[in-house]
C-alpha cells in the first residue's frame, strides 16, 4: 500500500490535520460510561478499532478482536512489526476514498467512528521501565555551561556515549492530566543547610520518546541495525523537572525526585512507518564512535516541535520552537547502547530522547535554558514574566512533520501545573 501525499479518505480530513490517513496512529480511548478500546484517528474521528474488528472489517488482519477490548495496547504491540505493518495497511484500504465496504455502510457508523471532542484519551500502554536520555548536544553544552564550565561543557563521556539513567516508570501520565508542584528539599548557595517546601524552579523539558514493541532476553542486545524492529513509534514527551531540587540531590547519582513527580505523553503512538518519508541525516559524530554505537542510513527525523505557556484564563504564548533533528544520538544508537550490557527490554517500555534544544536561544528546550537560569525573564502575551512555570500555568507541546504537502503529526500533550500539595507533615514544620 502506497502511503503517498496523494492517498485521500472519505473521512473528512481539515488542511493542516496532524492526522490524515498517511499517520494511522494508534491509541487508548473511552467514551462516556464506555469502557477502554485502542483505536487509531483519522482527522477529528476516533476509530474503534475493537468495534471494526468485531464486525469483521479487520478479518485480514490476522488480530483477534478481543486484542483491542484492553486497557492499553501492549498485548497488540506484542505481535510485533509485520502485524503493526499489516493492521496499518488494512486501515488505510478500508478508509480509502473509493472503498465502499464500510463508507456505504451507514449504519455501521455509530458504533464504530466516534468524534475526537466526545471521548476521553487513556494512558496508552502500560509503562514497565523508563530511561531518560541526555542526547541533544545544544541542551547538554548549555546546562554545562550554566552549572560547571563554560570551557568544559561537556564532559568527557558525552561525545563517546548517549548518556542516560533510569527514570520512575509509575508517574508517566497522558496528556491533560494535571500535576501538582513537587515539594522537597532545596539549598541556596548562600545557606548551610537545606529547606523543605514547594520547588520555587518548576520547569518542562521538550523531548520525544519511543516506545519499544518487541522484547529481548537477558544478556541480549540489540544491533543498531535490528533496533528499528524493535520502535513501536514515538509520543510527545514532556519531562517536568524541579530545578532546585535537582540542583542539591543530583550529585553523585543523577535526578532522582526532581524528575520524578511526573512526565506527560501526548496521546497517539505515530508509528516509524508513518515518519518513514521525514527521515534526515543526523549532525556529524566527531569523534567516530565505537563500533557498536556505528549505523547504516538516516536515523533523524525532522520533527518540528513548539512549546507554550498558557497562564490561567490567558492566551498562550510559543516559548520555544525546536525540532527533532537537532539529536546528537539517535533513536537506534540509544536501544543498542541500553541494551550492550545484555540488559533486556519489554515491550511498552519508554525511551525520553532528552531535552530537544536548538542551536539558538528560541529553540531551547526548558524553561532554565530560555530563561538563562532565570536572568532573562520570558514575557507573557499578558504582561507577565516567566523564569519558571508558575501556578496554574498549562504547558502545552506539539510536534509534526511537514514535506512535500503531506503533515504527519502528534497533536498535542498539555498539562497544568496545580499548587504544591500541603500535607499535615509540612505544615507542622512551617508552624
Ligand atoms: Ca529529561
Amino acid at each position: 500500500m502506497n502511503f503517498n501525499i496523494l492517498l485521500q479518505s472519505w473521512i473528512e480530513v481539515e488542511k493542516n490535520s496532524d492526522f490524515p490517513i498517511q499517520n494511522i496512529p494508534f491509541g487508548i480511548f473511552k467514551t462516556t460510561g464506555g469502557i477502554p478500546h485502542a483505536a487509531t484517528r483519522i482527522g477529528d474521528t476516533v476509530i474503534d478499532l475493537y468495534a471494526l474488528a468485531s464486525n469483521g472489517f479487520l478479518d485480514g488482519s490476522g488480530i483477534e478482536p478481543d486484542l483491542f477490548n484492553c486497557e492499553t495496547l501492549n498485548p497488540f504491540i506484542a505481535l510485533g512489526k509485520p502485524a503493526w505493518r499489516t493492521l496499518r495497511e488494512n486501515l488505510g484500504w478500508l478508509f480509502e476514498a473509493s472503498n465502499p465496504a464500510l463508507r456505504d455502510r451507514p449504519e455501521k457508523h455509530a458504533e464504530i467512528l466516534v468524534p475526537i471532542n466526545d471521548v476521553q484519551m487513556l494512558m496508552p500502554v502500560q509503562v514497565g521501565d523508563y530511561t531518560d536520555f541526555y542526547s541533544s548536544i545544544e541542551h547538554a553544552t548549555n546546562v554545562g555551561t550554566m552549572f560547571r564550565d563554560p570551557e568544559h561543557a561537556l564532559l568527557p563521556n558525552w561525545r563517546h556515549m548517549p548518556v542516560g539513567y533510569h527514570g520512575r516508570s509509575s508517574s508517566i501520565v497522558i496528556s491533560r492530566t494535571n500535576v501538582h508542584r513537587p515539594n522537597g528539599q532545596q539549598k541556596s548557595d548562600t545557606d548551610d543547610f537545606p529547606e523543605f517546601g514547594p520547588s520555587k524552579q518548576v520547569d518542562f523539558e521538550l523531548e520525544m520518546a519511543f516506545i519499544t514493541g518487541q522484547k529481548t532476553g537477558l544478556g541480549q542486545s540489540v544491533s543498531t541495525s535490528d533496533a528499528g524492529d524493535h520502535i513501536f513509534g514515538m509520543v510527545i514527551f514532556n519531562d517536568l523537572s524541579a530545578r532546585d531540587i535537582q540542583k542539591w540531590e543530583y550529585v553523585p547519582l543523577g535526578p532522582f525526585l526532581a524528575k520524578s513527580f511526573g512526565s506527560v505523553i501526548s496521546p497517539w503512538i505515530v508509528t516509524l512507518d508513518a515518519l518513514e518519508p521525514f527521515r534526515v541525516k543526523g549532525p556529524l559524530q566527531d569523534p567516530a564512535v565505537l563500533s557498536y554505537l556505528q549505523f547504516d542510513g538516516n536515523h533523524n527525523f525532522d520533527i518540528q516541535l513548539e512549546v507554550a505557556i498558557q497562564p490561567e484564563n490567558q492566551d498562550e504564548t510559543l516559548v520555544c520552537h525546536s525540532n527533532f533533528k537537532y539529536m546528537y544520538w539517535n533513536m537506534v544508537q540509544q536501544l543498542a547502547h541500553q541494551t550492550v550490557n545484555g540488559c533486556n527490554i519489554n515491550v511498552g517500555d519508554m525511551y525520553g530522547s532528552g531535552t530537544i534544544s536548538g542551536p539558538t536561544p528560541n529553540s531551547f528546550g526548558s524553561m532554565l535554558e530560555i530563561a538563562w537560569k532565570g536572568t532573562k525573564p520570558v514575557k507573557m502575551s499578558d504582561g507577565t514574566e516567566r523564569k519558571f512555570i508558575h501556578d496554574n500555568d498549562t504547558i502545552i507541546m506539539r510536534g509534526y512533520c511537514e514535506k512535500d504537502g503531506l503533515r504527519i503529526g502528534f497533536g498535542e500533550v498539555a498539562t497544568k501545573i496545580l499548587p504544591a500539595i500541603q500535607t499535615p507533615q509540612i505544615k507542622n514544620q512551617k508552624s
